[in-house]
């Protein structure tokens, strides 16, 4: 399908299934080779991030455990620049080396005000796996963004567990808003 509407809205494609699964498995061969001999926590950000962390831990070979964070700051397709709090955060992260898994890095805010409050806990060490990346929407400097899938276009993007309005969560590619 190359076009497709979600709640009367437009969308194209964008990155198509086998584009999105290559990828993912170069950041796992990339996450192999970095954590090899370490045992890593990979904290998934709800809900976008819930497919890609699952074929991504998939890729990885190393000892590693899992958890997921929640937390919200898009009502439509604007960012509301507000955050709302972190559920969920293990506790005991002091001296583990984490990798916080998210769907995209749109401002940075998002990941600005997670990393804030994981680095209060004094981890060992923290990066961010994020799939896509919108360079020039970037408006938060975030040097932990130490793996990135695609960089993209400031476009409203759904599908692969982003979400317009609640839905196109379930596409296994991913369009964009025309
Ligand atoms: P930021 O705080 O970096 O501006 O926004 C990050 C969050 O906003 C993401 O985790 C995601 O939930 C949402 N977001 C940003 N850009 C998009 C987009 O193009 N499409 C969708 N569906 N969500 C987005």
């Amino acid at each position: 399908m190359n076009r497709i509407t979600i709640a009367n809205k437009q969308f194209e494609i964008f990155l198509d299934k086998d584009m999105i699964q290559k990828r993912i498995r170069l950041l796992g061969v990339q996450l192999n080779v970095d954590y090899e001999g370490k045992r890593p926590l990979i904290v998934g950000v709800l809900n976008g991030s819930f497919l890609f962390m699952a074929d991504l831990v998939k890729e990885l070979n190393i000892n590693c455990e899992i958890a997921f964070m929640r937390l919200q700051s898009y009502e439509g397709t604007k960012t509301t620049g507000k955050i709302k709090e972190l559920i969920g955060l293990p506790e005991n992260i002091k001296g583990r080396d984490i990798i916080i898994v998210e769907d995209i890095v749109d401002t940075g805010l998002t990941i600005s005000h997670i990393l804030k409050t994981i680095r209060e806990q004094q981890p060992s060490s923290v990066t961010v796996c994020s799939l896509l990346l919108k360079p020039m929407a970037l408006k938060h400097e975030v040097p932990e963004l130490g793996y990135v899938g695609f960089e993209i276009p400031d476009d409203f993007v759904v599908g692969y567990g982003l979400d317009y309005d609640g839905l196109g969560r379930n596409s296994n590619d991913i369009y964009k808003a025309v």
